[in-house]
């Protein structure tokens, strides 16, 4: 998807491959799983410094709940980046999975929502002051940002739709420019 977007994507697989990449992509899965596997692989103070050097992080789904500050029902977190509390599996279950036409703030309008396919997916319940919330459903926020962070609950590269890559591609053209 980001190399539709006229970006170079590459797997991050060691922390020192960190410093090839002007932006990261945390994306969906399992988050306990993937915050054992951070851990493990020493990645969890480098993603840190990462993120708070404002170095762009997009984090769709599991990756979300990976920079949540605050994940309900849950001590600990793994990078704690962004002001939100996420509650995990707020939709049920695997097969409550579903599809839903989205008006997402700046980046698509009622008139040309974008298809979020939500698989096992997590909510925003609080937002904190430096969050602007992007989309919402009734059960909360579902996609946000915090500065260099973007945060989505659902799954937009199931979709042909670039509008979401292509707007956190440019949050990283926009970090990489001086002044
Ligand atoms: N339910 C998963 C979790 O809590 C997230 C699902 C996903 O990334 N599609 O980690």
């Amino acid at each position: 998807m980001v190399e539709r977007c006229g970006a170079r994507g590459v797997a991050i697989k060691r922390p020192s491959g960190l410093n090839d990449v002007s932006g990261l992509i945390i994306p969906g899965g399992e988050s306990t799983t993937i915050g054992k596997l951070i851990d493990e692989y020493g990645f969890t103070p480098e993603l840190k410094r990462f993120g708070a050097a404002g170095m762009p992080v997009f984090g769709t789904c599991a990756g979300l709940i990976i920079l949540s500050a605050r994940v309900k029902g849950r001590h600990g977190t793994v990078l704690g980046l962004a002001d939100v509390t996420v509650e995990r599996n707020a939709f049920g279950r695997q097969v409550d999975s579903f599809e839903r036409d989205l008006a997402v703030e700046g980046i698509a309008d009622e008139g040309r929502p974008f298809r979020a396919v939500f698989i096992r997916a997590p909510v925003m319940e609080e937002t904190g002051p430096p969050v602007e919330v992007m989309a919402s459903l009734e059960e909360g926020a579902v996609m946000a940002r915090q500065g260099t962070l973007l945060l989505g609950a659902f799954h937009p590269e199931l979709t042909d739709d670039e509008r979401i890559h292509r707007y956190f591609v440019e949050m990283v053209a926009e970090a990489r420019r001086p002044g």
